[in-house]
This record gives structure tokens, sequence and C-alpha cells, in this order.
């Protein structure tokens, strides 16, 4: 039994065109109007492909083939939706994956013991609307509906009533439902695939995350008649964390990875001291430890940084997300199931969050990775070759189908 690779690539067109920029990326954000176009399609899709289709109070959108007896089913699946100027790749792609084995056990008639689903999850790149990983956050129970609701975009507009507006404002209740697994397969998003040459990636789970907020506070002034000897510089501060930050990976090793995204300057104009700073600091790491060993480093670095140009310091450690792991029995199932294809693989970390995150707090969860070109995502020329998607979707059928069980 293998996956349709004409079919899977005609569909990846088909989906790909909805919300398609000029340069051959996606710019389809969550409950805009292409984004509605995308879901009506797949919904389309969906029903062509026999599945039972129900929407949830979050508008993700589940698709359940039945099973020969009543058990909880397998679901597959990620999002359909993608940052401003994104690739055709992150998240549609184990949506249309998914949909692609659920075509192939059709054609094969395959009866399985256990349902087998597909889910598309509503905002999970948290683009327009945060936090990210919204839909199944709120699913596993960790964002309070209400609160997801209320989430506002850039404009003002709510979430609750963009959903509504789209026509995807579900009836079924958001709760945890009884699953088998989940599976999603997904884009790498990271360099090591490809460098390596191996078409297939067996996540063992995600990285532990932690994330601060750092405000530094000098004294704002006019940049020509104050001496140098007199200046409090918050931006001044800001560029040693920045540098330290950087350098926290070089002391504690282990993979850890340490980003400053975000500076806020006030008042940012040229002929101004910087009198505030804003900034971000984003910590990853396989190991929990690591994450807390840097957060000691990044309290540290605050204090000289800000003692050095005489500044005050607000620093809070405000988010952590802890060391996903995926569970045993899945991971070993996949592997099976690529060595059986016998494609080329090897076990891997994500060093990004998934909805796979929320939801291997609810049921059995595991992911999929395919190589992605240069290590690139969230950008236009985001790609992975039809050869590794094949693989990757083969992979996914006979994981899929082993964890349903042969009627
Ligand atoms: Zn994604």
């Amino acid at each position: 039994m293998r996956i349709d690779r004409k079919r899977l690539e005609a569909s990846m067109d088909a989906l790909g065109r909805v919300g398609a920029t000029p340069k051959g990326g996606l710019n389809r954000l969550a409950l805009t109007d292409d984004d509605r176009r995308g879901r009506d399609l797949l919904v389309t899709w969906m029903r062509e492909a026999g599945l039972a289709v129900t929407v949830d109070q979050m508008g993700n959108i589940f698709g359940i083939r039945a099973g020969a007896d009543g058990l909880p089913p397998v679901l597959m699946g990620s999002h359909a939706d993608s940052v401003p100027t994104g690739g055709r790749y992150d998240g549609q792609l184990g949506v249309l994956c998914a949909l692609e084995v659920i075509r192939t056990l059709n054609d094969g008639k395959v009866s399985t013991r256990h349902p087998v689903g597909m889910v598309i999850f509503t905002n999970e790149e948290g683009a327009r609307f945060q936090p990210a990983m919204i839909g199944s956050g709120v699913m596993a129970g960790k964002i309070p509906l209400e609160d997801a609701y209320n989430a506002r975009d850039r404009d003002g507009l709510r979430l609750g009533d963009e959903l509504e507006r789209i026509g995807y404002l579900g009836s079924e209740p958001c709760v945890p439902r009884p699953l088998r697994a989940y599976l999603e397969l997904h884009i790498e998003q990271g360099p090591f695939l490809e460098e390596e040459g191996i078409p297939v990636g067996i996540v063992e789970g995600i990285v532990a995350i932690a994330w601060s907020r750092l405000t530094l506070t000098g004294v704002q002034d006019h940049a020509g008649p104050t001496p140098m000897r007199i200046r409090h510089d918050a931006l001044v501060a800001a560029a040693d964390v920045v540098r330290g930050v950087r350098d926290i990976p070089r002391t504690i090793g282990g993979d850890l990875v340490s980003t400053v995204g975000r500076l806020d300057v006030t008042p940012n104009i040229p002929n101004a001291i910087p009198g505030r700073v804003a900034l971000s600091i984003d910590l990853r790491a396989p190991d929990e430890h690591h994450v807390t060993r840097a957060l000691g480093l990044v309290d540290r670095l605050a204090t000289e940084a800000a003692h050095a140009e005489g500044v005050d310091y607000e620093l809070d450690h405000y988010w952590r997300v802890p060391r996903t792991h995926f569970d045993l029995e899945v991971v070993d199932t996949i592997e099976r199931a690529a060595r059986s294809l016998r494609c080329g693989h090897r076990r891997i970390l994500s060093g990004a969050g998934h909805d796979a995150q929320y939801m291997a707090a609810i049921c059995p969860t595991g992911m999929i990775f395919v190589p992605s070109r240069d290590g690139r995502s969230h950008c236009e020329e985001e790609f992975t070759a039809m050869d590794d998607i094949e693989h990757g979707a083969n992979t996914l059928l006979l994981a899929g189908a082993a964890l349903a069980g042969q009627a």
C-alpha cells in the first residue's frame, strides 16, 4: 500500500493557489477570507473522501473515516494557516498528507479497527492572533475558550467574531476527546535532515522553551548638548545584553540556542539618547536543566549590563514550556514504518512548537519531519522535494494504519 504521489502533488498545487504570493509563497493568515477559501476546499475534499466532517467551537475541523469497532480514532493533521509571507509547506503539507493517507485507505478498501481521521487546527502560527497553537491549546484544556475568543488582531478584530464571520464557529465542544493517537507530518524547518541526506525524521519530542522580557530604563536626553560622561543610555546596556545572550550557548553547550528577536527602543529617534529599551529573550534546549542554567546567566547579564551603564532594569521570566516527550509506542511505530519502506530515517528533536505539543498532553502523539531546503521556513523560498514528501507521506500511511489496526 502506497500513497498516490501525483494526486498529492495536485492537491498541494490547488491548495497552494489559495492565498498564493507572486513569488511562489503563501499568505493565508488565520480566519481571513483566504483561510475560509482554503478551509472550504479542504472540507469539499474531505466530504468527497467519505469523511464525516465536524467543526468545533474553535473552528478546528475534524473528518473521521469509520472504523470496524467503536474505538477512539487515530487522528492525523496539522494547520492550514500561514505567516504573512510564508511558504506552501508549513502546516498544509501535514493536512494534505493526512488527506492523502485517507484517500489511499479508501482506494485499497482498507478496513481498520480504530477509525482514522484528520484534523485542521485553527491559528497555529500565532501570526494574526496570539498565542500560537491556539486551536489545539484550547482543545487540550491549556487555554480557556473565552481567552481565545477575546484574542485580538492588529486591527482590534476579535478571534471569536472572525470565526463566526468566515462561517467556522462550530458547535462541537472544543475539549479533549478520546483518541488512539495523534500523528503530525511537518517540515523540519531546520538544516539537519537535508545536511545528512535523510528524508524522514522521527521526532522524539520538542525542546524546552523559556521566554523572558527585559526592560532597561536610563535617562532620555538630547543627543547634542549632553556630554558622554553623564549619560545613562538604555540602548547601550541593551547592546551588552544582546551580545551576552548570544554567547550563553557557548558557556552552557548541550545544543542550547538563544535569541534576542525583539527590541523596542524609546523614543527611537536619531537625536535623543534612548531612555527605555524593552527586549525579548528566547531560550531553547533539549535538556530542561540547560534552560534553567541559561536563565541564571540572563539574570547576571542584566544586572551587570545595567550596572555598567547606570540604568535600572526589570526582568520577567514570563513563559516556560517544559520539554515535550512524544509517546514511545507511537515513535517506535513511526520508526518501524520508515524502516519497512527502506527509506533513510533518523530520530530528531523539534526546535519549534507544533500542535502536536498540546496533543501530547491528551493522547499518545508523534511527529514525522521531512527536510526543508537550506533549513528555511516562514519564507517564500520554503521548499521540500517531492521525493522526500513521498517518503514522509508513506511513513505516515503505514504508521497510521498500524496504530489503527487491521479489521
Ligand atoms: Zn507549522
